[in-house]
């Protein structure tokens, strides 16, 4: 897979994916994050990005053209057609399914605002799709790019040592992770582990962490729960 970003402050999310499981991925050859400066693309002697907003008001824009020329560059360097993403706190809110989703497209282009935002001309001419990673604001999109990068790179086929740890995640199959434990055995200060994970019998192990993960989710995050319909071992599990 192949992800294009658009941002003023490339190193930043150069270096960002280049690190853990998303830069072994790159290594593998299992994903490639390029990214486009718009000041590259901008025509003047400053390489202006941005101009005042019109109606007046506080900070700055970001100029149509520069950014329509850096993603007509990402379309011409490779023939995938690209989905184009503009990172925004007014876009839906990114979610595991819709990450899995843009995981399996050949080709994403992010486009990473800063000040105010960008023109609202470009993202209705050329952006296919607004993301959110939360309710809040961040002053750039290069994190949320970053968020979206490692989300949907680590995804990718032999991008995690065992394929299964991803299967095994929270939001994978809609319920949240069940509690983990490792060495030593018996803790000092905080006492052991739960017995049923020392003894070797899989099928309790499994109907545990299951409940475990019921449970917690439940607790945790309730609005996941009504969102899917549950198994009829799930519903006995929760039940008891
Ligand atoms: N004026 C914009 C608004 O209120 O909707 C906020 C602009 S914000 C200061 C600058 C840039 O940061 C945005 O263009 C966007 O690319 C990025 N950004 C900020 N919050 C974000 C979020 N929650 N998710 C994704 N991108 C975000």
């Amino acid at each position: 897979m192949r992800i294009d970003v658009v941002s003023l402050f490339p190193d930043f999310v150069r270096q960002s994916a280049a690190v853990g499981v998303v830069g072994r991925a790159q290594h593998r050859e299992l994903l490639q994050v390029e990214t486009w400066n718009p000041r590259d693309f901008a025509p003047d002697k400053h390489r202006t990005v941005d101009g005042r907003p019109f109606g007046g008001g506080p900070g700055m824009v970001m100029l149509i053209d520069p950014l329509r020329a850096s993603l007509a560059a990402i379309r011409e360097a490779a023939p995938e057609p690209v989905h184009v993403i503009y990172l925004s706190p007014q876009g839906a809110r990114l979610t595991q399914g819709r990450v899995e989703a843009l995981a399996n497209m050949p080709r994403i282009a992010l486009i990473c605002g800063r000040y105010e935002g960008v023109d609202e001309r470009l993202l209705q001419h050329e952006v296919d799709e607004e993301l959110s990673i939360g309710d809040y604001v961040l002053s750039g999109g290069e994190l949320a790019a970053a968020v979206i990068i490692d989300a949907v790179g680590r995804l990718q086929d032999g991008a995690l040592n065992d394929a299964q740890s991803a299967q095994q995640d929270s939001f994978s199959d809609g319920l949240l992770d069940c509690p983990h434990y490792t060495r030593p055995e018996h803790h000092d200060a905080w006492g052991g582990v739960p017995e049923v994970l020392l003894s070797g019998d899989h099928s309790a192990i499994r109907r545990w962490r299951r409940k475990q993960s019921l449970g917690r989710t439940w607790l945790r995050r309730p609005d996941l729960l009504t969102q899917r319909a549950l198994d009829e071992e799930s519903r006995v599990l929760l039940d008891e």
